[in-house]
């Protein structure tokens, strides 16, 4: 019947029209997504690239820091070992002052005797050749006490 066959092929074509429409909308609209998502992923790449930089510059930063402390302890090592060989060298010097001042003291001429202040008491030597400091296993150099504590007894430190 060319009626009908007619009707079937105005009606198929309207559907088929619609079916098109259908599809390019949807193309549009996932076109449209695509677009949505690929400016996220550019977003995305953006922010990852400059946390990338931040994590290199405080990577970069970290490192020089480290240097730094490197460095500054390096410089401590030595100051540290600059202070204890000019501490053994005042030590020394001391111990050559305290045997300059006992050779003095033992050919010196006897003090004369301060009328004025009470004389210091001398302390009693134990009787053997060790210091009379507890503790001290030094030999005498002088009023019973060892060339160190002799020296602090005569500064009045001991
Ligand atoms: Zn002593």
């Amino acid at each position: 019947m060319p009626v009908r066959d007619a009707l079937s092929s105005l009606l198929s074509r309207a559907v088929e029209r619609r079916v098109r429409e259908w599809i390019r909308d949807a193309n549009a609209a996932d076109d449209a997504r695509i677009a949505e998502l690929e400016g996220e992923i550019e977003k995305l790449k953006k922010k990852l690239s400059m946390t990338q930089g931040a994590i290199q510059a405080s990577t970069a930063e970290l490192m020089k820091l480290k240097g730094a402390a490197d460095e500054s302890r390096n410089v401590a090592q030595q100051a540290m070992q600059r202070a204890t060989s000019a501490l053994a060298a005042a030590e020394s010097a001391t111990e050559g002052v305290t045997a300059l001042e006992l050779h003095l003291a033992e050919h010196a001429e006897p003090e004369p005797e301060d009328t004025g202040s009470e004389p210091e008491p001398e302390p009693e030597p134990k009787g053997d050749h060790l210091c009379q400091v507890d503790g001290c296993d030094k030999p005498v150099r002088a009023k019973g006490y060892c060339a160190r504590h002799y020296q602090q007894w005569k500064r009045g430190t001991l």
